[in-house]
């Protein structure tokens, strides 16, 4: 984590801030940011990870709980925001153009058989050459700018390094 300063906790309590980094590894050997109460984060996520597998059905009742007490946020989420709207847009029109198609089974297994292809390609490659290959989204899902799609058009295979640089890069000619 080297983009985080080193700020010790008592500072980071005078600026109201959440977490603090002292650059001291914790008892487990990570140099990681902690939390006001002093805890590694990385510690935290490893510790949150094991008790949602060793706990998965609470897991599972706590989210659908969650889920539940939250409906209409999420129901609004995805009527109302932007991205969703952008989406939704872009899929009416390449549905319109018969490219896509979401409600066709075998369109759908066409997808997702062409997902397993470009995994067992990146796995291939990977063996080839060293380098780790992934999935990408030519234009992103994610994106400030410009909202991408999940079918294979929009999918290509590039090395997992390339793809961490191109996030937060993106422009809206490679949109259009
Ligand atoms: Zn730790």
């Amino acid at each position: 984590m080297l983009h985080v300063h080193i700020i010790s906790r008592k500072q980071a309590k005078a600026l109201g801030m959440k977490r603090y980094f002292t650059g001291e590894p914790c008892p487990k050997g990570h140099v990681c940011e902690r939390s006001m109460w002093r805890e590694c984060l990385q510690c935290k996520y490893e510790k949150d990870r094991k008790w949602k597998r060793d706990n998965a059905d609470r897991n599972k009742a706590y989210q659908q709980a969650y889920q539940e007490r939250n409906r209409q946020y999420f129901v609004d989420y995805n009527r109302f925001s932007p991205r969703a709207d952008a989406a939704r847009k872009r899929r009416v029109k390449l549905t319109k153009a018969g490219t896509l198609n979401i409600d066709d089974p075998l369109f759908m297994a066409r997808n997702k058989a062409r997902m397993k292809h470009l995994r067992q390609l990146a796995k291939q490659y990977e063996e080839w050459t060293g380098i780790k290959f992934e999935v990408d989204h030519i234009v992103p899902i994610i994106d400030p700018n410009v909202c991408g799609l999940h079918w294979y058009g929009n999918w290509q295979l590039i090395p997992m390094k390339l793809n961490r640089l191109k996030r937060g890069v993106i422009t809206h000619e490679l949109a259009a």
